[in-house]
């Protein structure tokens, strides 16, 4: 996975994504993060990037031109001698690169979920676009981006963290990048509940002691355990959650009584048709 972080504040992005696990993940090459600095595309001599708004009103905009060329720049990089591609649009580019994203960080986008990092880890490059002040003109956002995304409802000063957010909880999804003992399948929202509690050494601590059924070394009744403190803890604290997984889980229910109603039904009929043959009446 590539992932290209155009922004006005490369050095943040990079000191975050060289740490810890991600870190590790780019020194293996699993993935590779590169921050674009937007304001080196700049076509004015004082490099400056943003703008008053047409129209009135406080604060400064983000002008078009430096967006786009840098966006033009990163997705033609690799074919800097190929004049065709170069001269193609950014629209055109994307048109042939299905599994390239481009996503503007924005308040106004989509809210991310785990379903949304789910779907983003299977592009091959994602290509993030960090506002800032009051965001970025229109005009470049509709002829570039193919994704607009948000991290909840507030706004923050600009959309570094936002990214880091998003290709934290992305890459952690690309097989390799957590080790065994990281590994994600039982992490909250896998599989639409909140992980259950968890609990490491001593078995007593401030003379509170780990439930005895995770010392029993009985698996499947540790499994058990663990699936109806996932659902209290999500009846609990999500709500909205829980209401999500029952219904899935009763849509899931009623499709299996259909499907075991069916296989019943093809049984007896075919019984039927056996006794007709053995009975000569066809
Ligand atoms: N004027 C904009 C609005 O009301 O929608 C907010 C601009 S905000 C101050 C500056 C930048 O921070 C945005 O362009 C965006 O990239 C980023 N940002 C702020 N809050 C965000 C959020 N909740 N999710 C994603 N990005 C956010």
């Amino acid at each position: 996975m590539k992932f290209e972080i155009l922004t006005l504040f490369p050095e943040m992005i990079m000191d975050s994504l060289r740490t810890s696990i991600l870190g590790r993940a780019m020194e293996k090459g699993i993935i590779s993060a590169k921050a674009v600095n937007i304001r080196d595309y700049a076509d004015n001599k004082h490099h400056s990037v943003d703008d008053y708004t047409y129209g009135g009103g406080a604060g400064m905009l983000m002008q078009a031109q430096p967006v786009y060329d840098c966006i033009h720049a990163v997705l033609t990089e690799d074919a800097e001698k190929i004049e065709e591609e170069t001269e193609k649009s950014v629209r055109d580019i994307l048109k042939e690169r299905k599994q390239t994203r481009v996503i503007y960080v924005t308040p106004q986008g989509r809210v991310f979920d785990q379903a949304m990092a789910e779907e983003f880890s299977k592009a091959e490059e994602l290509i993030f676009l960090c506002g800032h002040y009051e965001g970025i003109d229109e005009r470049v956002l509709e002829e570039t981006v193919t994704d607009y995304v948000s991290i909840g409802d507030y706004v923050l000063t600009g959309g570094e963290l936002p990214a880091l957010v998003m290709i934290d909880a992305i890459s952690r999804l690309i097989p390799g990048v957590l080790g065994s003992e990281e590994s994600a399948p039982g992490d909250s929202f896998q599989n639409g509940l909140l992980e259950y509690p968890q609990y490491s050494r001593p078995a007593v601590w401030h003379g509170k002691e780990v439930p005895k059924i995770l010392l029993s070394g009985d698996h499947a009744k540790v499994d058990a355990w663990r699936l109806e403190q996932s659902i209290e803890r999500t009846r609990e604290r999500r709500p909205d959650l829980f209401a999500a997984w029952e219904a899935a889980e009763q849509e899931r229910i009623e499709r299996e009584k259909a499907e075991k109603l069916r296989l019943k039904e093809e049984r007896r009929r075919l019984r039927e048709l056996n006794d007709d043959r053995s009975q000569g009446t066809v």
